[in-house]
């Protein structure tokens, strides 16, 4: 753990083990924090903040491009760190580090942007600003799924704003997190700025969060069951909030669509990261007329796709997290096919070929899909394309809305018109048309209704870090 610019173990002497999902092997071990821990990490976040918030934008500025040049230096043994702990291909793993090094590059700039605003009063001897002020401490906690991308994220945008920050990451993830932090303080962070507390049990941690009055945001990224509890804790004590929780993103492919098309980009988005991304496609709304199209081109794609170690170039389905998901995947599917769904392939486990040491699912594409269906409303988290057809533009676009989350939705259509008005009638935070990856460091990342509240990246990204202070000046 990183506390007050040092590395120790935890105040209890614990730890526990990363594991390789690929294959069950221990990597290391890392120190297993409590709430002890926790609090003298949220005490020293709280002693570095007066000298870190009265920092220039363009210091703050200099340390984040610093851990951004050290970031990319090093994207390569990150990117392995990555492959290795969390099992996403190595290809996916370079490219995620260096997303999340965007995230450093972009508000080391957005830091300079802070600009306030002045308002011309009613009063002639009255004058009005407005600026922005740091939050104060915040505590981050973030996932397995990026587990880099999703740190700086968080830390770049609350360093930038003034803040100084507490990280629990994932405990699937611990190393991941530890070479972030590394990063961060080779670039020279004073002591306290950024801190690290890893744990296997993450409930203490969360509680200390909520409840420790020098903590000012939490920041938190996972599923939306834990996202809600910790909000409604941390509103008792007013602290402010930013959610990116789950989704279920509709895919449309429309009646005017190039359905081959639609179907090479599918696999695309729905396999990234093996499925465990919460912009990842769980329905897919086609138009009757392209069905066919559609799925003969997706079928033909994913029995290509090899799954295994993420370290075999071959290799675009690397391992689920962990057993759970594997048992959520096979009741969806049971529950699918038990209810009149055709398996069109995949459906299983994978064992064969040392698959076995890991949890990995083949690629698997559902036919008539319909709302009874559990995998009509529940997250998948895993790679399994459900297909479902429809006969009209508002069919469609009352299907995909039909869901208590809001996060990304994807359409395929080459009528200019018809795309306005699914992107103004999809209730959904982000949306594709056309375009498999409408995320970048550049742009507001976050969801509607079940899926969160608060954006990050963008300019948006820094709001949620800072305070609105106005001034009333009497002259
Ligand atoms: P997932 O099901 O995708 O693992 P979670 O919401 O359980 O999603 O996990 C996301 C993050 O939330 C992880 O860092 C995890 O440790 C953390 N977390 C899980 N339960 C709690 C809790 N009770 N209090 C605080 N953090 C938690």
């Amino acid at each position: 753990m990183f506390i007050d610019g040092e590395w120790r173990g935890a105040a209890s002497g614990a730890t526990f083990d990363s594991t390789n999902p690929a294959t069950g092997a221990v990597i290391a071990s890392v120190p297993d924090g409590g709430r002890a821990d926790a609090q003298a990490a949220i005490a020293a976040a709280e002693r570095a903040f007066p000298a870190w918030s009265a920092t220039t934008a363009y210091q703050r500025s200099d340390y984040l491009r610093r851990a951004w040049q050290i970031m990319m230096d090093r994207r390569d043994e990150l990117a392995k760190r990555m492959t290795e702990e969390q099992g996403k291909p190595l290809k996916a793993a370079r490219g995620e580090v260096v997303y999340g090094a965007d995230y450093l590059l972009w508000f080391a700039e957005e830091a300079k942007r802070l600009y306030g605003t002045t308002i011309p009063s009613s009063r002639a001897d009255q004058r009005f600003i407005v600026s922005h002020m740091p939050v104060g401490v915040v505590a981050a906690i973030t996932p397995w799924n990026y587990p880099m991308s999703m740190l700086t994220r968080k830390i770049a945008p609350a360093l930038a704003a003034g803040c100084t920050v507490v990280l629990k990451p994932a405990e699937s993830t611990p190393l991941c997190a530890v070479d972030v932090i590394k990063v961060l303080a080779e670039a020279g962070l004073p002591k306290g700025v950024v801190n690290l507390v890893t744990a296997k049990d993450p409930a203490p941690i969360g509680q200390e969060f909520v409840t420790n009055p020098a903590v000012r945001k939490i920041t938190f990224t996972g599923s939306t069951k834990i996202g809600r509890m910790l909000a409604t804790q941390a509103m008792s004590g007013l602290k402010r909030v930013s959610m990116e929780l789950g989704g279920h993103a509709p895919f449309i492919v429309c009646e005017d669509a190039d359905a081959v098309h639609a179907a090479k980009g599918a696999p695309l988005v729905k396999f990234l990261n093996t499925g465990q991304a919460c912009i990842s496609p769980n329905r897919f709304l086609v138009h009757r007329s392209k069905v066919e199209a559609f799925q003969n081109e997706f079928k033909a794609r994913m029995l290509k796709m090899k799954a295994g170690s993420g370290f075999d170039d071959a290799v675009s389905i690397g391992p689920l997290i962990n057993e759970a998901a594997i048992a959520k995947i096979d009741r969806q599917v049971k529950d699918a096919v038990a209810k009149g769904a055709t398996l069109l392939c995949g459906g299983s486990r994978l064992t064969d070929n040392g698959l076995d040491k890991g949890c990995f699912w083949a690629p698997t594409l559902l036919a008539n899909v319909t709302p009874e269906m559990l995998i009509y409303r529940e997250e998948t988290f895993g790679p399994v394309a459900p297909v479902i057809a429809y006969d009209s533009e508002d069919e469609a676009l009352r299907m995909a809305n039909d869901t208590h989350y809001g996060l990304a939705a994807y359409v395929y259509t080459p009528n200019l018109a018809r795309a306005m008005r699914l992107y103004e009638g999809l209730r959904f935070g982000i949306i594709g048309i056309n375009d498999i990856n409408p995320t970048s460091a550049a742009a507001p990342f976050g969801g509607m209704k079940d899926s969160g509240m608060g954006r990050e990246g963008g300019r948006e990204g820094i709001a949620d870090y800072l305070e609105v202070k106005l001034g009333g000046f009497a002259i």
